[in-house]
């Protein structure tokens, strides 16, 4: 069955066509670095993993870039307010300099890859940092000022939505119903949709990147315009995020983007609906939220939170209880468990089974029918062997490190544990840790074997 997803851009579900055969460009916007990221961000990040997993189940290789907002996001969407970085350096009593501040982004940088490597998310092939390409945005402003988009105020540059024809085509918006929030007086601020590209750094703060106009900070949106662009040309084929940046955000990138090169910036645009946390959408700004930390020290599996996500479909709103995510870690105990139970022998994937899971996750992602399609074949007939073939082929999607049920558990705790560093290792690319590890290990008298993302133990 062909792959449908639902294109915001259309505001339908569509058959998948990639612009290539066979690899398929991704872009996802990341977090931004000001604080830690909380589960809702989180279910935004398990959906775009597991959109990347089902374009792998269908066989297409991926080329994938999330960037790392560390520069230039205001903290409203109407240009409104201050830098939500510079805000961070004061709460933490840091020095406001563009030092503390890439520090402070790779602090919480490295917080988030901690994150995903504990919920199996596949780490981007390409994570960019903001920080590190003003010089590509400033050149994508003079194009933009080049053709006449732009017009000067007297604290930036600003997009002037009214010369591009196709601004709210995303979603369908309606900007006659958007109401008054300009930040620059509304004289200077030709139409309420138009926002800033690049900011001035204001009087008195020494803090920014120099441009052609004057010191100052690029505007949040020409980032993902500028990296989305470089690594992936345009069009790319699927552009992600949550849903709440869909009116603005990602209005203004295809704004931006196709004013300047006059061609689609993506062909598909996917949207995960939010996580709620008492009746209101989990949010950083407001400070009361949950990180994958409150839920590892509440002894709670990270997978069992991935779990949770995957049984809601993704453009759904999904309530947080601690009580779901209690049912969430049963269910996931108990596919270990079973898994455990099937033994070692080598089976077949079930045909019947596997066409009814692609079915469920080819229907724009149908996660939880590919769930229940689990259950199902838990519950089956099917010989050990067979069943556990295919559960572990459908993990190749779900990623619930299934596999780690086989492990015989006789293994000691030092070896498991050097295993799991190793594993560290292998995530951030440090090869040399990696390999040192590797030795440590046989000379314990075991051997670690890689499969795909994770590893299996072997006593010599
Ligand atoms: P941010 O770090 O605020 O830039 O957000 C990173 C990603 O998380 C974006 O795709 C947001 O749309 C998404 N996001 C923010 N809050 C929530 C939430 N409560 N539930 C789901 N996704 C969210
Ligand atoms: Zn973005």
């Amino acid at each position: 069955m062909a792959l449908r997803l639902y294109n915001s851009l259309t505001s339908k579900k569509e058959t998948f066509k990639p612009i290539e055969k066979n690899e398929v460009k991704v872009y996802t916007c990341g977090p931004t670095v000001y604080d830690n990221t909380h589960i809702g961000n989180l279910r935004a990040f398990i959906f775009a993993d597991i959109l990347k997993r089902v374009l792998e189940y269908n066989m297409y290789d991926i080329k994938h870039v999330m960037n790392i907002t560390d520069v230039g996001h205001l903290t409203s969407d109407a240009d409104k307010g201050e830098d939500k970085m510079t805000k961070a350096l004061k709460r933490e009593g840091k020095p406001i300099t563009l030092i503390a501040m890439k520090e402070l982004g790779e602090f919480y940088t490295q917080k988030f890859k901690e994150d995903i490597f504990d919920l199996d998310i596949m780490p981007a092939n390409f994570i960019t940092k903001a920080s590190e390409h003003i010089e590509e945005n400033i050149n994508l402003i003079k194009i933009l000022k080049e053709k006449g988009y732009t017009y000067d105020t007297n604290d930036g540059i600003y997009f002037d939505t009214s010369k591009f024809k196709g601004y709210g085509k995303l979603g369908k918006i309606n900007l006659k119903g958007l109401k008054k929030g300009a930040r620059v007086d509304p004289k200077e601020k030709k139409n309420l949709t138009d926002f800033a590209l690049w900011k001035f750094s204001t009087r008195g703060e020494s803090i920014g990147w120099d441009s052609p106009w004057g010191k100052g900070f690029p505007g949040w949106h020409i980032e993902c315009s500028s990296m989305a662009t470089k690594y992936l040309g345009q069009p790319f084929d699927i552009h992600t995020g949550g849903i709440d940046l869909m009116p603005t955000h990602h209005q203004n990138e295809i704004a931006q983007s196709e004013a300047a090169y006059d061609k689609p910036l993506a062909n598909y645009w996917l949207h995960s609906e939010f996580l709620i946390l008492n009746k209101n959408k989990m949010a950083k700004s407001k400070g009361t939220f949950i990180t994958l930390n409150d839920i590892k020290e509440k002894g709670f599996s990270p997978l069992a939170y991935r779990l949770l996500t995957l049984g809601t479909h993704y453009r759904k709103p999904l309530n947080f209880s601690w009580e779901a995510l209690q049912g969430a870690q049963n269910t996931f105990e108990h596919f270990l468990n079973h898994v455990r139970s099937l033994g070692l022998g080598i089976g077949k994937i079930n045909k019947k089974y596997k066409s009814k899971f692609i079915k469920n996750i080819n229907d724009d992602l149908d996660m939880p029918l590919a769930i229940a399609t689990t259950h199902e074949l838990l519950k089956s007939s099917l010989k050990n062997e067979d069943k556990l073939a295919t559960i572990l082929d459908f993990d190749k999607v779900l990623g619930l490190k299934l596999e780690i049920a086989l492990f015989p558990n006789e293994f000691p705790k030092e070896v498991v544990e050097l295993a799991k560093e190793r594993q560290d290792a292998r995530f951030y690319e440090d090869w040399k840790k990696a390999d040192k590890l590797r030795e440590k290990i046989r000379k314990l008298g075991y051997e670690v074997e890689d499969i795909e993302k994770s590893y299996r133990l072997i006593r010599k």
